[in-house]
């Protein structure tokens, strides 16, 4: 599975739609300082599920919508478009039916994100358990940020014990982990009450 192609239409500075093919091998990104480079990074994080808006060096989620120039007006929405090749059908169970998955989000002003996989409706959950457990994802190691290798060196062994994690492709294992100790809580508490109810019905 590899990224193949990225489409960004009114992210950030890519007001215009803009569609870049990811060749095999090493891909380079080069402009000059402030030509959008961060911002490619970012929109890959961004499809990838990320939710917090300082990630995406912003106060808020609708940062990401093109803000408008002097020359050009505000938009109302931006897209991303992540296409990724799944010949090799390494895709994760459940999206490994098809040789190409396209992942959309979508963020509207004032409506915030909608995602879709292959056309079809998902929850922001549904990606970013996708990208999981393809060992990846808007928190992989695999995108680095500027002064994040100094972060790691200082970082305490439990933050850098979570980098191997994501490598050996159990942070999806986590995630689940942890919806499950939710629905155990919510179950005792549940529980707790029947038996207040069958005490005062004694
Ligand atoms: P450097 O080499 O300095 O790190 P860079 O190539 O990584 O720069 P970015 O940081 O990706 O550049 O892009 C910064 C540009 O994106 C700035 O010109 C900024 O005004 C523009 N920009 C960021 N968010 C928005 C937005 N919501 N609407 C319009 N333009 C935006």
């Amino acid at each position: 599975m590899r990224f193949d192609r990225l489409k960004l239409n009114g992210f950030k500075s890519f007001v215009d739609p803009t569609d870049l093919l990811i060749r095999e091998g090493l891909t380079g990104v080069v402009g000059p300082n402030g030509c959008g480079k961060s911002n490619l990074l970012e929109a890959l994080r961004w499809i990838m599920g990320e939710n917090r808006p300082t990630a995406m060096r912003g106060a808020g989620m609708e940062d990401v919508i093109f803000a408008g120039t002097s020359r050009r007006s505000a938009r109302g929405h931006a897209e991303v478009t992540l296409t990724l090749d799944n010949r090799d059908r390494l895709a994760p169970a459940g999206f490994n039916e098809e040789d190409q998955i396209d992942i959309v989000r979508r963020i509207t002003r004032d409506a915030g994100s909608a995602y879709k996989i292959n056309g079809k409706d998902v929850r922001a959950r549904d990606v970013q358990m996708l990208f999981a457990d393809a060992s990846t994802g808007a928190h992989s190691p695999a995108l680095v940020r500027q002064g994040q290798i100094s972060e790691l060196i200082n970082a305490k062994p439990k933050n850098r014990r979570r980098i191997l994690e994501e490598a050996a492709g159990i942070s999806g294992l986590y995630q689940r982990r942890h919806e499950a100790e939710l629905k155990l809580n919510g179950a005792e508490q549940n529980l707790t009450r029947v038996d207040d109810t069958l005490d005062q019905l004694a």
